[in-house]
């Protein structure tokens, strides 16, 4: 099977002009269709073979303009999604592509998905602010999560209400508004040590005192936030719920999974997306609500999720994605075979720990 799809796929490699690529492909997509035993061709087995290969449709032409490795990555995910579509049995992947799929990702908790809370937006959008900025500037959260950049001296100067629960953030005087929740962020010991020797030295908590108290000067170091951050509890959500593109590409915090676990099962989430969409089961708004923020198309979240796997594969040493493939298809598609619902958590949970 591999070497037929390796066969298929060697034009991809050779830099002929598109035309002729496009042309061989579609000489060798008999090959293809000989890979899927006949009798075990469900019509929708059937309906995506076309698509893929028969058609005029847009996925065959796009492959022009889409990386090899992408078309590669393809072809090894429809590997593993192909058990699970050919038998006629319901299952996990065969409800994604299907007219019913708003519904059953309703009612299920999709493997992977976790929650983007606004702490965990947050910290990764203060990593980046934190390690691209001038040293002085200064980071602080709210007790909503929602967290706010001062630059230049990096201290408050003018009080604000938070854009998201109205609560005070900022403060004069160059302290932070004394108030539970709402602190400083320090990049690490030696800029709060700075940062505070500087307060010390003029004063500013003493000279500022409300009502005669001195006030706090809230703060954390960054590593201290991240680790509470990142250990508070993922909420199982039951269905699905929009996420940033932020939080979509950076390394995810879920249960125990490993991040090339992770990676796997949202390219094989996101390619049934884009089966489901080109099969035209799925509304326009239904898919938008689907993918992630700041993405334009369906296509653009799934090469991410290739991009994002090769990169996890390649920290592990893994630079043979199809040897690495190799090795594990028949045995991830026959697992995605016995999972049909997750109506439950211990379900979802037993599922996630067995790909593990
Ligand atoms: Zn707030």
């Amino acid at each position: 099977m591999i070497i037929s799809i390796n066969k298929i796929i060697i034009p991809f490699y050779e830099k002929d002009s598109n035309k002729k690529l496009l042309e061989n492909f579609k000489k060798e997509s008999n090959l293809i269709l000989s890979l899927f035993p006949l009798e075990e061709k469900t019509e929708k087995l059937k309906k995506i073979l076309e698509l893929l290969f028969f058609s005029k449709f847009s996925f065959l032409t796009s492959i022009i303009t889409i990386r090899e490795k992408h078309y590669i990555l393809f072809l090894y995910i429809l590997l593993i999604i192909y058990p699970s579509i050919t038998k006629g049995k319901k299952t996990y992947i065969s409800s994604l592509i299907d007219l019913e799929i708003i519904n059953y990702i309703k009612l299920n908790y999709i493997p992977c998905l976790i929650e983007e809370n606004t702490f965990k937006k947050s910290l990764y959008e203060i990593e980046d602010f934190l390690n691209n900025n001038d040293y002085k500037s200064g980071a602080y959260i709210c007790s909503c999560g929602n967290w706010y950049k001062i630059l230049e001296c990096g201290l408050p100067l003018y009080t604000f209400n938070c854009l998201f629960c109205k609560e005070i953030i900022g403060d004069t005087f160059h302290i932070p508004y004394d108030r539970n929740g709402h602190y400083r962020i320090f990049r690490d010991k030696s800029q709060e040590d700075f940062v505070m020797k500087w307060v010390n030295e003029n004063n500013w908590l003493k000279r500022n005192c409300v009502n005669g108290e001195i006030r706090n000067f809230r703060s954390k170091i960054f590593s201290d936030f991240k680790n509470e951050v990142e250990n508070m509890n993922d909420n199982n959500i039951i269905g699905f719920i929009k996420y940033s593109k932020e939080f979509f590409i950076k390394n995810k915090n879920i249960r125990n999974l490993n991040q090339i676990t992770i990676r796997l099962i949202e390219c094989v989430f996101y390619e049934c997306l884009l089966l489901n969409w080109e099969l035209e089961y799925l509304y326009f708004n239904d898919l938008e609500n689907l993918i992630p923020n700041n993405y334009d198309s369906i296509f653009d979240v799934l090469t991410d999720c290739f991009d994002l796997l090769e990169i996890e594969l390649e920290k592990k040493g893994i630079k043979e994605i199809e040897i690495f493939f190799i090795m594990i298809y028949n045995k991830i598609g026959n697992l995605f075979i016995n999972y049909e619902i997750f109506n439950t958590i211990e379900i979802r949970n037993e599922f996630e720990n067995k790909i593990n």
